[in-house]
């Protein structure tokens, strides 16, 4: 998501909503679940975003779809470099609207599995973009990622306590009228929420 205006880098996006010029952009890339993306249109729309971006990346595809055993260590949902080629869309999406932050939501559970989420990967990032774009340099452009210090059962918690609809989230990667609670995703919002100690509206459906 990208922000025009100050925002204090420990404040969650979700928060700023009602403040902020939010931009959001959503990727979709080989096999990515309807559903998802449809989760993400009305995410974007109850967070009353300026603009709702698709960003069409047909060849962008997960290692399982490549194979899986090229990438040891990975879960079968990982895309390779993911982060270079979302940021750069985003870095010049960022350049025409004049945007002065780049706002990603990576956990701490993320920092542990994929290198492409650390602190050192984004500040060099943030050090090319700048150093590619007079816009970007002139406004200081920089990438925030507000939950990086959390844990998914810790982002849970934050979310149902600043009022985020977690009804109208996705974790299922399969499609469907309804999470499968069988897939790694589903495995992994079960446990986030048993963490966080907060109820699943989803499976009360
Ligand atoms: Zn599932």
């Amino acid at each position: 998501m990208l922000l025009s205006g100050g925002i204090d880098s420990a404040t969650c996006l979700y928060l700023t909503k009602d403040k902020y010029r939010i931009r959001a952009l959503t990727f979709v890339y080989e096999g990515i679940a309807e559903r998802e993306l449809n989760s993400a249109g009305d995410l974007a729309k109850a967070a009353c975003v300026a603009e709702h971006r698709l960003v069409r990346l047909p060849d962008l595809k997960e290692a399982s779809e490549i194979g899986g055993q090229k990438f040891p260590g990975y879960p079968p949902t990982y895309i390779p470099m993911r982060n270079s080629v979302f940021y750069s869309f985003a870095a010049s999406f960022a350049e025409e609207v004049r945007a002065d932050y780049l706002v990603g939501g990576h956990n701490k559970d993320d920092l542990a599995v994929f290198r492409d989420t650390s602190p050192r990967f984004f500040a060099g990032l943030e050090m090319s973009f700048r150093a590619g774009s007079k816009i970007l340099a002139a406004r200081k452009t920089r990438i925030l990622r507000p939950l990086e210090g959390r844990t998914k059962a810790q982002v849970v918690k934050l979310a149902s306590r600043i009022g985020v609809p977690l009804e109208l989230t996705w974790s299922c990667h399969r499609d469907g009228g309804d999470h499968c609670w069988e897939c790694a995703g589903c495995a992994m919002r079960e446990e986030a929420f048993g963490e966080a100690g907060t109820e699943d509206p989803l499976r009360n459906l």
